[in-house]
């Protein structure tokens, strides 16, 4: 991949235009130029975990702390319905335990009944609340899951240990994306661009993780500091730039996985009022609208300065940029599509073998 460390490493703007316009002409060939849409609900900023970067750890005692019932997150699936999204995002803090888990269950399959009663395909589900046993995966994708984002940050064990407490690992991380893939979900991870300590190396180790574990689809995004964490309060430098280098990688992703989806993360349109569009033009094709009722929003901060824009506002720039929003429709994963396939046509192949031998 000697290639793509030259990009990785290279300074000139040119390079960064001229793998930006590659990118974009992968995309449209490999995707089009529907935008997908996934109803953000952070349905809770509980968390048990600590991780060192995000606003929402366990030990972050400035702020408040939120739940939302059933009740408010099947309504407000059930308004995305409404609006032609089609697909619906369920993101929280990671808590593992049996009653967060079984009201999941609850909330994933009550959504899938209430829409697909008019023998529609209903509500697509991605769901994105860290890492749970390989049983508790399973009951999620039996309840209506079938998208799962679990992001691995960084694959550099050092890098992973410095941002995360020791009871998590990075070990563990990659057992969780192997069972999810395993159980049969579009598998998305993602990385932070612009760590402390991160090298051009580290995001070169990424892309081949990204390449290895043959995930369906991606979401990455800056880091940015959130000042009531222990890295917020101690910044220090990296050697890759936040937003050169998500743009960056996110083009050689798309290049090198042309059928997977890529979400423009709001990171990115956090940390430049421009950043949807370019996101766009790196290779994203999904975005994901923050649903969360406003009264919560200022509390579900993994960053500092986390913007919000209103779906009309998403949808101008979405089209300002040269694509269209894909409503009423999954836009699930092609390169999960394309698997499925390959593994129906095995068993087909597998049945015919079987009865020759007979
Ligand atoms: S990154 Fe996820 S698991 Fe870590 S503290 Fe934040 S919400 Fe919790």
């Amino acid at each position: 991949m000697s290639w793509i460390e030259n990009i990785l490493k290279d300074n000139n703007p040119e390079t960064m235009e001229e793998l930006i316009t590659r990118a974009d002409q992968v995309r449209r060939k490999f995707r089009g130029e529907a935008v997908y849409l996934r109803g953000l609900i952070e349905f809770t900023n509980y968390c048990q975990r600590n991780c060192y970067y995000c606003g929402l750890r366990r030990d972050n005692n400035a702020i408040n702390r939120y739940r939302l019932s059933a009740k408010e997150i099947i309504d407000l699936a059930l308004q995305a319905n409404q609006m032609g999204f089609q697909s619906l995002a369920l993101q929280s803090g990671e808590n593992p335990d049996r009653k967060t888990v079984d009201f999941l269950v609850r909330v994933v399959s009550e959504i899938r009944e209430l829409t697909t009663r008019d023998s529609s395909i209903g509500l697509g589900i991605t769901l994105s609340v860290g890492e749970l046993s390989y049983a508790d995966y399973k009951r999620l994708y039996e309840a209506g899951g079938h998208r799962y984002l679990l992001r691995i940050e960084t694959t550099d064990p050092q890098l992973f240990a410095s941002i995360h407490p020791p009871s998590q690992t990075l070990e563990k991380r990659i057992e969780c994306l192997k069972a999810l893939k395993d159980i049969g979900y579009q598998v998305g991870t993602g990385i932070m661009v612009g760590l402390p300590g991160q090298t051009p190396d580290h995001l070169l180790a990424d892309l081949q993780f990204f390449v290895d574990m043959d995930v369906d689809m991606i979401g990455m995004g800056p880091y940015i500091p959130h000042p009531q964490t222990p890295m917020g309060r101690e910044p220090s430098a990296s050697q890759v730039d936040p937003w050169v280098h998500t743009l960056k990688v996110m083009a050689l992703t798309r290049i090198l996985m042309p059928d997977i989806n890529m979400v423009a993360s709001t990171a990115l349109q956090s940390l430049r009022p421009d950043g949807l569009k370019w996101g766009l033009r790196a290779g994203a094709n999904v975005v994901m609208p923050i649903l969360t009722p406003i009264k919560y929003r200022e509390d579900y901060r993994l960053y500092a300065d986390k913007k919000y824009k209103s779906f009309p506002q998403l949808k101008e720039e979405i089209e300002e940029a040269g694509f269209r929003l894909g409503l009423w429709q999954w836009g699930d994963s092609l390169r999960w599509a394309k698997r499925q396939q390959q593994s129906e046509d095995n068993k087909v192949a597998g049945h015919l073998q079987a009865e020759e031998a007979m």
